[in-house]
């Protein structure tokens, strides 16, 4: 196998025998084939795209280049992946609450990609919090616990492991083949049986239109058909950052709050959404209302809370963190993001706020970027909001002033002001 022949390959259009793909992705994963190799054939797949047939033997591949797990048959293992967002922390407060509801929640994540925030990155900034653990580890964790969250590694689809923050820094996250083989592998190889996608769509999401987002709600679908893997897919706004915060620790500090009753209404609508999906797929014997009314019963009672500071405890986390946030990692500086304008917001330029959020250092630009888990921004208003001349839009949550300044500015030219009445978005698009 020459790699520059596939990669002219795919640059021209063609479609990569999977003996080929096979080839070109284990030799990535030996080291035989550099990453500048790999970077150019990422982005020939981004301009000329895969046939389904190659989509699915990616996602194959990626399985296979680790293990896949098995938990025992009749166990309910249901997961929930978003597509990336910013400001979505769901999953942190999500997998606590379907846990407490008793169904099982395996769950590998990512890191930031992009503009985009990872739940990785934010339960890292939990002092000593872990990801890297073996499939041993992992299998153990949720036969005990009923949930944990991990990182691929070397032995759970490496493939992924690697190619990943390969594409978060070469500009080449939103291709539809490798959305679903990074998604749908590390689905698959983590043994849950069930998953719900939040398919988020909007300007700080991948998709930014309906269409291209049921483009890739259905590739996602039979792509978890072919494996075996029931899925449902909720489409989700992705025009306004979701909830009140962006960045990774004070995104860990609002799904502490969310489980102690202090909810932002776009997350409180999603997470009980997902969670609703995820129970009714577990269980099919069990109505709408039943799955809602155990979903707020969990929050209500608090074992909800108590099953995010078990999983904590279990991944070497510091448990004092859900009585005191405080403990979670602060920045020096509160600078105000101002506007210039009043009127109402009409739109804003999500992608936009994302990637000033990652020039503080919530998100890497290189390869080898170090996080700054304090940075973020408190960014409570949405489209539809009145916002009148010299408010303040927000808060930019910073260690360094100077950028720090500079992406409140940013941030603040991302939001488009009407004179004219707007009407708030809905969160929930559809689903299927
Ligand atoms: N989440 C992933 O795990 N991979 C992607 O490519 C996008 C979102």
């Amino acid at each position: 196998m020459n790699p520059v022949e596939i990669i002219i390959k795919k640059r021209d259009g063609e479609e990569i025998s999977p003996s080929d793909l096979n080839a070109f992705i284990s030799n990535y994963i030996k080291g035989n084939i550099d990453s500048t190799q790999m970077s150019a054939f990422l982005m020939a797949v981004y301009f000329q795209g895969m046939t389904p047939s190659e989509t699915h033997q990616l996602t194959d591949i990626y399985i296979n280049s680790g293990s896949r797990i098995e938990f025992p048959q009749g166990m309910p293992t249901t997961d929930k992946h978003s597509t990336g967002g910013v400001g979505d922390k769901i999953s942190l407060m999500l997998a606590p609450i379907v846990a407490a509801c008793g169904i099982p929640v395996p769950m590998i994540s990512g890191r930031g990609l992009g503009h985009t925030g990872g739940t990785l990155d934010k339960l890292e900034s939990i002092p000593g919090f872990r990801t890297d653990y073996s499939k041993e580890e992992f299998m153990d964790f949720v036969n005990n616990s009923g949930l944990a969250i991990i990182s691929q590694s070397s032995s759970l689809v490496p493939a992924d492991r690697l190619i990943y923050p390969l594409r978060d820094t070469t500009g080449t996250v939103e291709s539809l083949p490798l959305i679903t083989a990074s998604i749908m592998s590390k689905k698959i190889a983590e043994g849950t049986r069930n998953l719900v996608i939040d398919l988020k769509v909007g300007s700080g999401a991948f998709m930014k239109g309906l269409q291209q987002a049921k483009k890739l709600g259905k590739l996602l679908t039979k792509t978890g058909d072919s494996f075996g893997q029931k899925v449902k897919v909720v489409y989700t706004n992705m025009n306004s950052p979701l909830g009140f915060y962006c960045g990774n620790a004070l995104e860990a500090k609002e799904a502490i709050d969310y489980l102690k009753g202090k909810a932002a209404p776009d997350v409180d609508i999603i997470t009980q959404t997902l969670a609703r999906e995820m129970l009714l797929l577990a269980d099919t014997t069990i109505s709408d209302e039943e799955a809602d009314r155990l979903v707020k019963q969990v929050i209500d009672d608090g074992s909800a809370l108590a099953k995010m500071e078990e999983m904590i405890r279990q991944q070497n986390g510091d448990p004092k963190v859900i009585n005191d946030t405080s403990l979670l990692p602060q920045a020096k500086y509160k600078l105000p993001i101002i506007t210039k304008q009043s009127g109402y917001i009409k739109t804003i330029d999500t992608r936009q706020i994302g990637y000033a959020l990652v020039s503080i250092g919530a998100g890497r630009q290189t390869l080898n970027d170090q996080l700054d888990p304090a940075a973020g921004a408190y960014l409570p208003h949405k489209i539809g909001a009145k916002i009148n001349k010299n408010d303040e839009l927000g808060l930019l949550l910073s260690n360094d002033k100077s950028s720090g300044q500079k992406a409140a500015e940013r941030i603040a030219a991302a939001y488009h002001l009407s004179d004219n009445f707007v009407n708030k978005e809905a969160t929930i698009i559809s689903s299927t």
